[in-house]
């Protein structure tokens, strides 16, 4: 602690703390990024083997450094998105510092940052929290009365089948994450059991294009949430189920049903080997297939509106109905050996001792700028549209905040000079 503050410290170098820095850097702003592992780490160490994006490789520009690869309509796998990443820290060398965590941020009586890591202490004038939105796997406290003989993992340990036991596998949980694993766990020919929850779906592909590819050119990626009456309630949304797959497909639960995976509704108690269910799987399969429909209405409508010449497609039919409400599951009697828990991540923030936070401990914030002068959070879900806790998008927040964190030094400067304060100083005067 102590010395010449940095003026501007990154903590975090995933896709979003690299991509402020890139623009700092634009800027002429010193910066350090502080990485507490290796670039691509979430990548790496928390994805598993078949991994790809959803989002079509287009979607992916990094500020300076869009995708060029050949296949922009396909999506990228892991090591291909780890790849991307490493290529951009090539691309641009931002002053990058891997293998150091920051365990603690304080705000000093001087308004400078106090930032504690494992290497030792240093100050700040200005601060980026860029430690990306999924930080402690979530897994409900009932996994506890689970008999012991059954494996257990959280979504980001799963790797592939064979990681787990012989036998049957319940993954609970149908959003991104739970609805691909449970592909990929059936398509390796296991019996899978799903706990289906609310998560709404979206065709991969209709008249003639991705989806993706409509709602961008719908506005719908430009929607901003200032837009929408409940932002909270839009940053908790569940993201809707796809996969990039073998170059893109559905997921359809339904099929998956049809051709031998068990379907259960919520999971709501465990008794040992006893599973309990709610009675909602019909409702959920019938809301999530109307949401992937009601998006499929809105793209005929833009299509119809714009006289956009597209081939017509048939709309989608159910291909499986649940007979009846399945209560429970014995899971020795079905055999289940292992679950997997897809059930989200939770954030942790504790480690900033800033009161910035509401009462669910998420950073109050506008575009990323905090009521904390000088602190700022940036790759945060819908930290301002859609694609700010993407690749979409975090590059044009990143582009926000170093304006934000340049004008503000700029104040400082003038206000150093007209004060005669330090710039130091001036810089952690409440501008930011
Ligand atoms: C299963 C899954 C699938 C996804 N699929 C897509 C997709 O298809 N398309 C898409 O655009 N997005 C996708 N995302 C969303 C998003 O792109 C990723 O979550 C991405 O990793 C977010 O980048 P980030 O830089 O904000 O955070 P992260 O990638 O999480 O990076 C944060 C970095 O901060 C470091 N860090 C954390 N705490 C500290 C600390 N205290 N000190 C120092 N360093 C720290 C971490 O080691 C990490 O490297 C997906 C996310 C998940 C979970």
């Amino acid at each position: 602690m102590g010395g010449t503050p940095i003026p501007v410290a990154v903590i975090g170098g995933g896709q979003a703390g690299l991509s402020v820095s890139y623009h700092l850097r634009q800027r002429g702003i010193d910066h350090v990024v502080v990485e507490a592992n290796r670039v691509g780490h979430e990548w790496r160490e928390r994805r598993w083997d078949s991994f790809c994006l959803v989002t079509p490789n287009w979607q992916c520009k990094l500020p300076g450094f869009p995708y060029r690869g050949d296949d922009p309509d396909g999506f990228m796998v892991r090591d291909e998105i780890i790849q991307y990443l490493q290529d951009y820290v090539a691309f641009f060398r931002p002053p990058l510092v891997e293998g150091v965590s920051v365990t603690g941020l304080r705000r000093a009586a001087d308004g400078h940052f106090e930032v504690v890591t494992t290497e030792g202490e240093f100050t700040a004038e200005q601060v980026v929290v860029a430690t990306g939105p999924y930080h402690a796997p979530s897994i409900p406290r009932m996994a506890e009365r689970l008999p012991s003989h059954v494996e257990q993992i959280h979504s980001s340990r799963y790797r592939n089948a064979d990681q787990l036991p012989e036998g049957g596998v319940l993954v609970v949980g149908t959003g991104q994450s739970g609805c691909q694993i449970a592909e990929d766990l059936h398509l390796a020919g296991r019996q899978v059991h799903l706990a289906v929850g609310s998560a709404p779906r979206v065709a991969r592909f209709y008249r003639g294009r991705d989806c993706v590819a409509w709602l961008d050119d719908m506005g719908h990626y430009a929607k901003n949430i200032d837009e929408f009456d409940d932002a909270s309630a839009v940053r908790m949304r569940v993201n809707h189920y796809v996969t990039g797959r073998d170059g893109g497909r559905d997921i359809d639960l339904r099929a998956f049903a049809r051709d031998g995976m068990r379907l259960y509704g919520r999971l709501t108690g465990i008794d040992g080997a006893g599973l309990g269910f709610a009675d909602d799987l019909k409702v959920n399969l019938d809301r999530a297939d109307a949401v992937a429909e009601g998006i499929k209405d809105a793209i005929d409508a833009h299509i119809t509106a714009q006289a956009i010449e597209a081939p017509v497609e048939p709309r989608y039919v159910p291909v499986w109905e649940p007979s009846g409400h399945v209560p429970e599951l014995d899971l020795a009697e079905a055999g289940v050996t292992s679950v997997v828990w897809a059930t989200g991540f939770t954030r942790d923030h504790r480690w900033i001792e800033i009161p910035v936070f509401d009462g669910r401990g998420y950073p109050m914030h506008w575009r990323g700028a905090t009521s904390t002068p000088g602190l700022y959070f940036l790759g945060l879900p819908w930290q301002y549209s859609w694609g700010s806790g993407r690749f979409e998008a975090v590059g044009r927040d990143a582009e926000f905040l170093a304006d934000h964190i340049d004008t503000s030094r700029r104040l400082a400067d003038v206000c150093g000079a007209l004060t005669g304060a330090p710039a130091s100083v001036a810089s952690a005067l409440p501008l930011g």
